[in-house]
């Protein structure tokens, strides 16, 4: 097989902060911003449609760095030169560089299957089904495969170039096809895709229908890029340069995240952006219920006095911290009730009977609200709360009220919207009042969560221990001033779990990545699982640890079924293993599972973190153990690279406190 040029990327990117905001490094790109000449670059008719191929192009040189600056100032001038010459198709490229096709919450994904894409390949390029297989074992990656397989084709009429806006098309059409034989309709519109590719554009199309472009380009760079685009392209950001242009780049850049936090729809935003630039971005694209926020995330810390230790001067109240699956509900001015998950997911349909009893604990002049609760399972009859694996055995979809077994109580925490005001940037005592001032608590229904105001560490002390004899995890403490930061994880909020006072830390999400097969007892299913973390810069899963503890035989039966369909041929190029891991098989990544550790140490084999804590050596779980399946969490929302290394560090940090016998 011809070697393609461009490879799937699995080196971490470390050289550069994320956020390019003052500094040498930031000036010194400003300037070069200024020597770029958008329209120069601009081989196609000015004011024609954007090819596809300038864009896989950007792609490929951004596959070839591992410099942050560098692939944000590649992807910031395509957008220049997209902008420059037709400004409407910004939006697709957008959405490409993104690699998604609709906002997140509309449930809209690509993630074609790889039998369907081996075939439309095959189909397309006249080769054989086993021969791509083959070459796909070999390299790891389809995408170069379908790159590779591209040069062989000889075209009498070529079909018409493809565009940034016509792929875009192509691919939301290929993901809402559905009914009778959808498998092979969307095979034929992948295989006309393929046809009429050139160059390297076959080997993005196949990445992109696969799910992940694998270039090292996170979606925080493509918000960037599109921020620093607008500025440079505006008649306002052609008169700066500099520090001051650095500045006005800076500043754009926090204001877009701030904006994508609250109104995650590029839909709505880039029109925008076109018409009224960063500046009257605030005010035209708000937050409106209907559209969920990503959600806030605490911090974890050790102990009371740690707590009181970071908040010596801060107002902050305590929480009981619930175990059960986050709740966005939405009740929007026509009526409209919406509930959405940690993951911004539309669930809905799962909880019929929380839509018919809000009536009962919603006051009557609301009448457009927000708020945010942890949704448990109760047993009504006992009034307590059920421990998380009993809310999980719940069904997820077509959900008759009548049959419904795990009955549900809700416990709210926060009110982020209250008619027609948004409330997120209001602080936390203004929220919580909001929140008792919309609803009434219902016995077995609806709790304001159970909260604790106090300086007094004895008395937190009792609180926390209050918490987990109430089957809660522990406790969020929080500081009252503090604004809400969608999809932060902030110091604004601490976690305090029972597990950090024995020492042993948080839970980490990990996602099984190969398996050996089970011996004894357990043959017929897997006897231990490979984990990995998810490390966000490279796109990458490290593994972390070999995990055989925790699993009951029932689970273990569970977890070979649902991850057999998903066994590979061999590791992806995105698995950062050692050689000397050589599990019997290899999945894809496709679940991520709670999992509990004695510590974290460096490892001489694992690869988590790799390069964070030591330069050269990665960090793995000692004494792993399995506590669940986290069904609402994504792969990539896996603990990251960067949380194990945090993880790790607060390990130390706390033995050292320990021995200065300074801990509760
Ligand atoms: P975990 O794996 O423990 O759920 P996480 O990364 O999903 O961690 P954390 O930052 O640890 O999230 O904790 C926030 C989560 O805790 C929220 O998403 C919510 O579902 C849950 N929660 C329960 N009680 C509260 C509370 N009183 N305030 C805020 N979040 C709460």
């Amino acid at each position: 097989m011809p070697k393609a040029k461009a490879k799937a990327k699995t080196k971490a990117k470390k050289e550069e902060p994320a956020t390019a905001g003052l500094g040498d490094k930031s000036v010194e790109a400003a300037e070069r911003y200024l020597e770029y000449d958008p329209v120069s670059k601009v081989t196609w008719k000015l004011g024609d449609a954007t090819p596809y191929l300038y864009l896989a192009n950007i792609f490929e040189s951004i596959a070839e760095t591992t410099k942050r600056l560098e692939i944000a100032e590649l992807l910031t001038n395509a957008f220049r030169t997209i902008l420059a010459s037709k400004p409407t198709d910004l939006l697709a490229a957008v959405y490409l560089a993104s690699n998604t096709i609709h906002p997140q919450h509309e449930g809209i994904d690509l993630g074609i299957g790889d039998a369907t894409l081996i075939k439309a390949l095959a189909e397309a390029t006249g080769r054989k089904d086993e021969s791509i297989k083959n070459d796909y074992k070999e390299a790891g990656d389809l995408g170069s495969v379908a790159m590779a397989s591209r040069s062989t084709q000889r075209m009498m009429f070529p079909p018409p170039p493809l565009t940034v806006t016509g792929v875009l098309k192509e691919f939301r059409a290929i993901a809402t096809t559905d009914g009778e034989k959808s498998v092979d309709r969307k095979k034929g519109m992948i295989k006309k895709l393929l046809v009429s590719a050139r160059e390297c554009e076959a080997g993005y199309v196949i990445r992109s229908l696969q799910g992940k472009l694998r270039i090292g380009l996170a979606q925080q760079t493509v918000t960037q890029s599109l921020a620093h685009a607008i500025v440079l392209h505006g008649d306002a950001g052609k008169k700066k340069k500099g520090a001051e242009l650095a500045d006005a780049l800076g500043a754009a850049f926090d204001v877009l995240k701030q904006v994508f936090s609250e109104c995650p729809t590029f839909d709505q935003i880039v029109p925008a952006l076109l018409e009224v630039g960063i500046e009257g971005l605030q005010e035209r694209c708000k937050f409106t219920p209907g559209v969920p926020v990503k959600p806030m995330l605490a911090k974890p810390t050790t102990g009371v006095s740690e707590v009181l230790k970071r908040f010596e001067d801060i107002a902050f109240t305590c929480e009981y911290k619930y175990d059960g699956e986050r709740a966005q509900i939405h009740l929007q001015e026509n009526g409209k009730v919406s509930i959405f998950s940690r993951n911004q997911e539309d669930n809905t349909a799962k909880f019929p009977d929380l839509i018919n009893g809000l009536k009962r604990y919603i006051k009557p002049h609301v009448k457009s609200v927000v708020i945010d609760c942890e949704a448990v399972a109760y047993d009504r009859e006992q009034n307590k709360i059920l421990p998380f694996q009993i809310l999980s055995t719940r069904g997820k979809k077509n959900i008759v009220e009548s049959e419904i077994k795990v009955k549900v109580a809700l416990y709210a925490f926060d009110c982020l919207y209250l008619n027609g005001e948004p409330l997120l940037r209001e602080p936390m005592h203004k929220r919580r009042e909001a929140l008792y001032s919309a609803f009434q608590e219902v016995p077995g229904e609806f709790f304001f969560v159970t909260e604790k105001t106090s300086r007094d560490i004895d008395e937190l002390q009792g609180f926390l221990d209050e918490s987990i004899a109430e089957n809660t995890e522990g406790l969020i403490v929080k500081t009252l001033d503090a604004t809400y930061e969608p999809s932060k994880r902030s110091l604004n909020w601490l976690k305090l779990k029972k597990d950090y006072m024995e020492g042993c830390g948080d839970s980490l999400d990990l996602v099984p990545i190969g398996a050996w097969l089970g011996r004894g007892k357990r043959t017929g299913v897997y006897g231990a699982y490979l984990l990995a973390c998810f490390d966000e810069d490279g796109e990458e899963y490290q593994s972390i640890c070999k995990i055989g503890t925790g699993f009951s035989e029932v689970i273990l039966e569970e977890l070979a079924n649902a991850m057999n369909p998903h066994v590979i041929d061999g590791p992806r190029s995105y698995y950062k293993v050692s050689d000397a891991m050589k599990p019997d098989v290899w999945f894809e990544p496709k679940q991520v599972w709670e999992v509990k550790a004695a510590d974290l140490s460096i490892s001489p084999v694992h690869q988590a973190a790799c390069g964070l804590v030591d330069p050269q050596k990665g960090i793995a779980l000692r004494f792993p153990r399995f506590l669940r399946r986290r069904d609402d969490k994504e792969p990539e929302m896996a603990t990251n690279s960067e949380q194990v290394a945090e993880f790790y560090n607060a390990q130390a940090n706390k033995q050292e406190f320990n021995a200065n016998g300074d801990d509760d």
